[in-house]
Parts: structure tokens; C-alpha cells; sequence
């Protein structure tokens, strides 16, 4: 894409991650450990220097310890991210997060215990949001906190919890009281002071990553552990959910990209009927139609995180790309696959991994029919869920 929207100053900060990611990423993810875990120390070595780019460190303010990089310049950092490895993207995202909640809504001590791990990339945390029966609709989270003295004592189940295996603390959404929407408190635990047991979980792709399940057993916090004010979980987790959904939009973006560029090299490179394909009509066209819904995700991404840089509220905007990103990351994904013929199903070429990782997408963060149906109640003013 022409970057009109680019700087000197974004254009050189993307240059100088792209090489980094070229060179010391791509391959870690698609050759050295494709499909496969990669270790805590490894994440944590690429981690580390990530954070040196302004990933994670730049979402969080000067004052609070981190570089304060607009949201435009980090989703073009992100994007970049998550074009060379979902996986990579995962972490970065899931931290960048974490991260946020710590700096925004969490008193002193814990923030600046926990922070500073985040944003030199040494530490991981993980967003307990989802569980078994709970996915969609968050107002029936059933994770309980009770009180105890100065303690809660935690007890439930979180799934498909990002990070899960790597983590070292928790922000976990618990129920503590019975009103659905002013009911649920966030808590910190921390692994080695409050032991939650981890259990990965291994899925169609995104393996390379932790996506796990978390059991809480009367795990005993201190109350001073919490995380905004008691029966505010709702409400925060919501004021943040613009900002990861531009970054999910990103990582459809990202998917959708880069399974373009291996559609372009091959299809330069493929000759049939006497010439290289690209020179066919009906592939030229694919490749017309890709390279357009991936222009056209870009912009709605980038037009979600500018809102959200100058404090317009972006609410249908951030669900829009999210869910435009993703949908058409899946789309264009298959039509790489599709360019490649029947190379595109073998593991010896990228496009049959980017086309598993694309169908994960549109189902963190919020679903597609649930981005369908913000954006419907943002047109009609009539809730649908
Ligand atoms: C790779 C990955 C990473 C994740 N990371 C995290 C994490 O770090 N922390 C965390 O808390 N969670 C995480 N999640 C969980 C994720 O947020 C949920 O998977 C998601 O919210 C959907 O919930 P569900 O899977 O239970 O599907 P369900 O809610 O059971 O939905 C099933 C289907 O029904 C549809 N549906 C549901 N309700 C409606 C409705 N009202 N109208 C129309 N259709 C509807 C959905 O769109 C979907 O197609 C992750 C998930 C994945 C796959």
C-alpha cells in the first residue's frame, strides 16, 4: 500500500522492526518451531526485544515507565507483527493489554511491581475473561472471589486463555457479587504467590503460542490484590475492548497480508500453459480482489486507531474492523492457497499455515456475529444480544 498516512519518523520506526522481524523471527516461527511450543526463555529473548521497538512498552505512557507511542505508529508496528507470525502477535498483543489494565486502573504498589516486566518484555501476564460456559455473553462469568478477612478466596475455571503457560500473574475477572453487570471484580494473582494450574491446549494453529486452560482452587488473595474498584470489572474490560479489537483487526490484517505476498511471489514465479500465472487473466484478477480487501482492512484498522489517539469514542468502528480484518484475512488466506494449486496444501509452503491461523482469527475478542451485532446497535440503537 502507498502509505499516505506514514511519517518519516513511522515510516523509519516500521523499516527498522521489519528487518529485525525478518531476520530473527520469521524463521523461528516457520521453520525452527512451526506448529510447535516455543519455550518461555525463547518468547522471552524475542519479547525483550520487541519491547526495544516500542511494542507493549509503547501503549503505555512516559510516567508511567513506558515510550507513550501514538495509536496509529503501534497498530503499523502490530501489523507488522503479526505479518511475519500469529503467534508472535499473540504475546505482544495479550501483554500490550495487561499492560494497559496495570497502568490505567491499578493501585501503586501493584503497578509498579508488575509493570516494568510487561514493558522489558522479562514477565508475561494473562486476561482471564473467558470459561467453560462463558464465552460470548461475559455477564455469566461464575469464577467466584469470596471474602475472607483481608482475603478472597478465588475458585472456577478460565479457558482459551492467552499467554496461560507463560504467564507469571493473572488478571482474572471473578464474580463477587450477584447483579450480572456490577458483579464482576478483577484480581491479580500472581503464579508463585496464589499457584493457578495451567493446562495448554492444543488447537488447529496458534500452537506455537500458550492458549490454556486456567483452574482456580480456593486460591487465596489478598484484597489489596484488586484491580479497579470492586463490581467494575465489567465496565473496565469494556473501556478496553476498542483498543484489543484494533489490535485483533490487526492480526487479520496481518494474516491477510502476508498470505497476498506469497500469492504475488508465487504466482510470478508459477508458469503454466506457457507463462508464469500472474500472466493469467483469472489469477491477476484474485490477486486484484486480495491485495483490494486487504487496502480496504488496513484503512478501517487505521481509521479505528486514530479515533482512538484523539479520544473520539470508536466503539462501531474498532467492531468494523475487527471484524472486516478478520473475515477477509480468511477469504484471501484461502485464495493464496488457491493460487498455489496443490502446493498450497503442503506444509513446504507458508499459505497452508497462514490459512489454518486465518480461521482462528474471527473468534477472540469478541466474534464476528458479536462485531455484527455492536455495529447493528451502533446503526439501530436497538441491542440485538
Ligand atoms: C486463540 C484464542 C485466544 C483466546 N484468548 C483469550 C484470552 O486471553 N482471555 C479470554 O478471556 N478469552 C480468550 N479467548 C476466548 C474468546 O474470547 C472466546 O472464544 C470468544 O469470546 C467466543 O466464545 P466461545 O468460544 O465460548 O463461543 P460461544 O460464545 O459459545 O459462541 C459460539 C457461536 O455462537 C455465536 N454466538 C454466541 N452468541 C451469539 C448471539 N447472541 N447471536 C449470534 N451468535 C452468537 C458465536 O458468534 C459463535 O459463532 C480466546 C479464544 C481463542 C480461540
Amino acid at each position: 500500500m502507498g502509505h499516505v498516512f506514514r511519517t518519516e519518523e513511522q515510516q523509519g520506526a516500521v523499516d527498522g522492526l521489519k528487518r529485525y522481524l525478518a531476520d530473527e523471527v520469521n524463521d523461528v516461527f516457520h521453520k525452527q518451531y512451526r506448529d510447535q511450543f516455543v519455550p518461555r526463555e525463547k518468547m522471552a529473548e524475542l519479547m525483550g526485544k520487541l519491547t526495544q521497538f516500542g511494542l507493549v512498552s509503547g501503549t503505555i505512557s512516559e510516567e508511567h515507565g513506558g515510550m507513550g507511542i501514538d495509536w496509529l505508529t503501534m497498530i503499523q508496528l502490530f501489523e507488522e507483527v503479526a505479518a511475519t507470525s500469529i503467534d508472535m502477535s499473540v504475546p505482544v498483543l495479550i501483554n500490550s493489554f495487561g499492560a494497559l489494565m496495570l497502568s490505567k486502573l491499578a493501585p501503586q504498589h501493584l503497578r509498579e511491581r508488575y509493570l516494568p516486566g510487561l514493558l522489558d518484555g522479562s514477565s508475561f501476564v494473562s486476561v482471564g475473561i473467558s470459561e467453560p460456559d462463558v464465552g460470548s455473553n461475559v455477564l455469566e462469568i461464575k469464577t467466584r472471589a469470596r471474602r475472607d478477612g483481608d482475603h478472597y478466596i478465588i475458585s472456577g475455571e478460565k479457558t482459551w486463555i492467552s499467554n496461560g503457560a507463560y504467564s507469571d500473574f493473572l488478571i482474572c475477572t471473578c464474580r463477587t457479587g450477584d447483579d450480572p453487570r456490577k458483579g464482576l471484580t478483577h484480581f491479580l494473582l500472581d503464579r508463585k504467590e496464589h499457584p493457578y494450574e495451567v493446562r495448554n491446549i492444543h488447537k488447529l494453529a496458534w500452537n506455537s503460542q500458550s492458549t490454556a486452560q486456567i483452574f482456580l482452587d480456593d486460591v487465596r488473595v489478598p484484597a489489596t490484590n484488586m484491580i479497579g474498584n470492586e463490581g467494575e470489572a465489567l465496565k473496565n474490560t469494556l473501556s478496553f475492548f476498542e483498543r484489543s479489537r484494533v489490535f485483533v483487526a490487526g492480526q487479520g490484517l496481518g494474516v491477510a497480508r502476508r498470505a497476498l505476498e506469497e500469492a504475488v511471489k508465487y504466482a510470478k514465479e508459477r508458469k503454466q500453459h506457457g507463462k508464469v500465472i500472474a500472466g493469467h487473466q483469472l489469477i491477476s484478477g484474485m490477486l486484484a480482489d486480495m491485495a483490494t480487501k486487504v487496502d480496504a482492512a488496513r484503512l478501517l484498522t487505521y481509521r479505528a486507531a486514530e479515533m482512538i489517539e484523539r479520544g473520539v469514542p470508536a466503539e462501531m468502528e474498532a467492531a468494523m474492523a475487527k471484524y472486516f480484518a478478520c473475515e477477509i484475512g480468511v477469504t484471501v488466506a484461502r485464495q493464496a492457497v488457491q493460487i498455489h494449486g496443490g502446493n498450497g496444501l503442503t506444509t513446504e509452503f507458508l499459505v497452508e499455515k497462514l490459512a489454518r491461523e486465518a480461521i482462528v482469527t474471527p473468534i477472540p475478542e469478541g466474534t464476528s456475529q458479536m462485531q455484527q451485532l455492536i455495529i447493528g446497535r451502533a446503526l439501530t440503537g436497538v441491542n440485538a444480544f
